[in-house]
């Protein structure tokens, strides 16, 4: 905390002169304690949403109002973004899906309706009083995941954190204690009272943490992905001894790690949600499409097709927008086309459609399918790669040669000299 001690002490004696207390809590005091802390700072205080407004301006460099209803006040001092939230004290209906928010009066009450006991640790200002009523930093420790109450009093009262823990599971390694593993597995179902944007923001930082298997595999195990994401557990095919094909939901988790890797080729650069929703979305197709072939030969015809429709009725079901369905589904759509690229066997007309057909998600279009290239066989999936390489050293020379050509002007020798 050294690093931020003159931003967090100075909010501290600032609210103590004004009478109200104030305190660091939440993800800024966990991942301190983990050793990753970054500049988003969340506090937690008795002022009131219009009285922290007043504290903070002419302190902060800007300030705003992040959502008067629930309390919060967004502001901006140099390098840090500060969210401050008067305490709660939340009464949910559990047939709305929107909780509803009550302030409260003291810390220990707000810490205590906090979705995991890592989140419920708080350093009180300006005095830097390590607050952890439900043990907390032992949880930290030992890397578990687990509720300040009962599990099932708190999923109760807000299904999401059920989302939430799959999320902390693949953003921070963490695993969930066992008698929240079983509160997620009986009440999974009430994931379906939830909004479709709430489970579409924890589904995003899901699937762009830096271990997205442990978050998915958390949600098939309890049940939560029939309710939020049912294409996955789906792909989970019975196999038979008689038609041998690979388990298509274990390679849909292994070409999603490989397109992390990945990543780097991406223009950005780092975590990038297009690229893995398409990698977990891109053999979707499969289950519907499956036959068994008298020659002991399983197919999966058109399953690209089928794939991309799957893919976009999810993503509008969970209230993506235009412009993400569309990219997804477009890259579900065109992953099977390198299949008929038969090492070099292409045209050039072949492999100037590719590339228009892709249009601005080529790169994206490239990192999905090397790391689709994967097969048990090492042999064969290095050779895809090569093949891959080839492709891609393909469009650059033709685009060389196009660039060429698009600078040549449209006249002839004649035409110029006239
Ligand atoms: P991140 O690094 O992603 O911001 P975070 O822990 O700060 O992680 P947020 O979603 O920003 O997560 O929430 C801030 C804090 O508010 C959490 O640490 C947690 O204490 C609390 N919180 C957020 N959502 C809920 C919820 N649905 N139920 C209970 N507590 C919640
Ligand atoms: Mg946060």
């Amino acid at each position: 905390l050294t690093r931020i001690a003159p931003v967090i002490d100075d909010l501290g004696d600032r609210f103590a002169a004004a009478g109200e207390e104030i305190a660091l809590v939440g993800g800024p005091v966990r991942d301190a304690m983990l050793g990753r802390l970054h500049n988003d700072l969340d506090f937690t205080t008795s002022a009131r949403p219009e009285v922290t407004e007043r504290l903070v301006k002419g302190w902060a460099d800007a300030v705003w109002d992040i959502g008067r209803d629930y309390g919060t006040i967004g502001c901006r001092r140099g390098e840090y973004q500060i969210e401050i939230t008067t305490y709660r004290s939340e009464k949910y209906d559990p047939a709305s899906r929107k909780p509803s928010v009550d302030y409260g009066d003291t810390l220990a009450g707000d810490l205590g309706r906090r979705d995991f006991t890592v989140n419920a640790m708080a350093v009180g200002l300006p005095g830097k009083v390590f607050e952890d009523p439900y043990g907390g930093i032992v949880d930290l420790a030992h890397r578990v995941l687990r509720t300040p109450g009962r599990p099932e009093d708190s999923f109760g009262d807000d299904p999401l954190r059920m989302m939430r823990a799959a999320r902390f599971a693949a953003q921070l390694g963490f695993t969930v204690a066992p008698e929240v593993r079983e509160a997620m597995t009986e009440m999974a179902e009430r994931i379906t009272i939830v909004s479709a944007e709430r489970v579409r923001d924890e589904l995003v930082k899901l699937v762009c943490a830096p271990l997205p298997r442990a978050g998915l595999t958390l949600l098939v195990e309890t049940g939560l992905a029939e309710h939020v994401l049912p294409e996955l557990p789906a792909l989970a095919l019975e196999r038979d001894e008689h038609h041998r094909h690979k388990d298509v939901y274990q390679h849909t988790l292994t070409v999603l790690e490989q397109t992390v890797d990945l990543e780097d080729r991406l223009p950005e650069g780092g975590p990038d949600f297009t690229a893995r929703f398409a990698a977990l979305m891109h053999d979707v197709g499969k289950p519907r499409t499956r036959k068994f072939q008298p020659d002991g030969t399983v197919t999966f015809h058109h399953h690209d097709v089928v794939g991309a429709k799957l893919t976009r009725r999810r993503m509008q079901a969970l209230r993506f927008s235009g412009d993400e369905t569309a990219a997804v589904t477009k890259l579900v759509e065109l992953h099977l086309r390198f299949h008929g690229y038969g090492d070099g066997q292409w045209t050039d007309s072949a492999v100037r459609r590719y590339v228009r057909d892709a249009g601005e998600l080529l790169p994206w279009l490239h990192v999905l399918t090397r790391a689709d290239c994967t097969t048990r066989n090492q042999r064969k999936a290095e050779r895809l790669r090569r093949s891959y390489d080839e492709l891609e050293e393909r469009i650059a020379r033709l685009s060389e040669q196009e660039e060429l050509a698009s600078i040549r002007p449209d006249l002839d020798g004649n035409q110029i000299m006239e």
